[in-house]
């Protein structure tokens, strides 16, 4: 992965620093620094503060990745995988393998965060009403208490801003739970949390713009920066969940193209040889023999490879044939969600779609379902880029369906 490095891992799921956490890292500590020197708690130590400031925000991250650990935890209870952890500069993101198969489920994952972080503040801040107000101590242990203080605000931060109610904040997974129960679909709950994650998003960048405007100061920059980060965010759940949707909907009839051949199968493979892959320039061209009406089965060319030279003015087409009911192939019906996973279950480059009757209906590769996704979702995916696709076999990297694909339950 680029820019991020693994710094160990927990519970066997295996811990990512991003570059971006560095500088949050160094910012912080600065901030905190400073604020410790202000209060005057270190006295003329400045080193002290430094250290106290970055202790803190490292405090500051264990506490985000207590809270990854919350939805983890509760993830891997419910026999979900958890990939990896990784903090960056927003705070943290638990790679979950795939969402919880019901509402109830998926609540307790999102809430699982928040509610340890609030946990955490509540256990800290009554740990502060035991221990003596810091004015009464030396220096050390001043410090300490403020850290304690510190954190325990952080933590309560961290669980009531996380459960703002819009994606991709825990509270908007929490409200797409809610509503995904009351409406009976998960897709029209997350079209609600996302447009709620949208709406949030744009206050936060309209309330950042007002503060800079109202205090002249750049301190507002960061709400600007976070709400841009939520709406950015919401966007993507939606046209993600646009794109399940559409992997859904869409079936082999909308996807397959009769971008193939029929050929004789009474031709000698000589004449096949001669006829069709001597003139026809067109290296991936599909071929399935017929005869008498009746399609007799897929033309493999690099069969011919393995047949003597001296038997090819013998043997016909028909001999040599794959058998339609022995060859990968989905029916007209089935949804484009299969065919991915199935193209990369035979690791072809293309399927073929069989008609109710036996006979062939199309075939369908790469291409020809980027190009039904992209008309579908109105992506603006160019007829070049489709070429590529059909030629290559493979998917874009701004579009790996085979990963998208495992995300929806089916
Ligand atoms: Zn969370």
């Amino acid at each position: 992965m680029d820019g991020k490095w693994q710094i160990g891992s927990l519970l066997a799921i295996p811990l990512y620093i991003d570059s971006s956490w560095f500088f949050i890292l160094g910012l912080v500590t600065l901030v905190n620094s400073q604020e410790i020197t202000q209060l005057n708690l270190v006295g003329n130590l400045w080193w002290l503060a430094w250290i106290a400031g970055l202790m803190l925000a490292l405090l500051l991250f264990i506490s985000v990745l207590l809270h990854e650990l919350g939805h983890s935890l509760v993830a891997l209870a419910q026999g979900i995988n958890v990939n990896s952890i990784t903090l960056f500069m927003f705070g943290g993101v638990a790679a979950i393998e795939k969402e919880s198969e019901n509402p109830i489920g998926a609540f307790w994952v999102a809430i699982a965060g928040p509610l340890v972080s609030l946990g955490l503040s509540v256990l800290l801040f009554t740990l502060l009403y035991t221990l003596p107000s810091r004015e009464n101590l030396d220096t050390v242990r001043g410090l300490s208490v403020y850290m304690i203080e510190d954190i325990a605000r952080i933590n309560l931060v961290l669980g009531i801003f996380n459960l703002i109610p819009g994606l991709p904040l825990d509270g908007g997974q929490v409200l797409k739970a809610i509503v995904w129960k009351l409406k009976g679909d998960r897709f029209t709950g997350v079209r609600w949390a996302a447009a709620s994650g949208q709406l949030i998003g744009w206050l936060g960048i309209s309330l950042g713009l007002f503060l800079i405007l109202l205090t002249g100061s750049l301190s507002g920059l960061w709400i600007v920066f976070i709400g841009w980060f939520v709406r950015r965010n919401a966007e993507n759940y939606q046209r993600i969940t646009q794109l399940q949707e559409s992997l859904l909907t869409i079936t082999a009839i909308d996807v397959m193209t009769r971008e193939f051949r029929v050929i004789n199968a009474h031709l000698t493979i000589t004449q096949f040889a001669q006829d069709y892959l001597l003139t026809e320039l067109h290296d991936v061209m599909v071929y399935f023999a017929a005869s008498e009406g009746r399609y007799r089965g897929l033309i493999v060319i690099e069969d011919l490879q393995s047949i003597e030279r001296s038997q090819w003015d013998t043997m016909t087409l028909w001999d040599i044939v794959h058998p339609l009911n022995t060859i990968p192939s989905v029916t007209e019906k089935t949804s484009v969600v299969t065919i991915i996973e199935k193209l990369e279950a035979i690791n072809e480059r293309y399927i073929t779609v069989l008609s109710p009757a036996g006979a062939v209906a199309g075939i369908i590769d790469r291409g020809d379902i980027v190009k039904a996704i992209a008309t579908y979702n109105q992506l603006p995916i160019p007829e070049t880029e489709i070429k590529r696709i059909k030629e290559e076999g493979t998917y874009p990297s701004y579009l790996q369906l085979p990963a998208i694909v495992k995300t929806i339950d089916t």
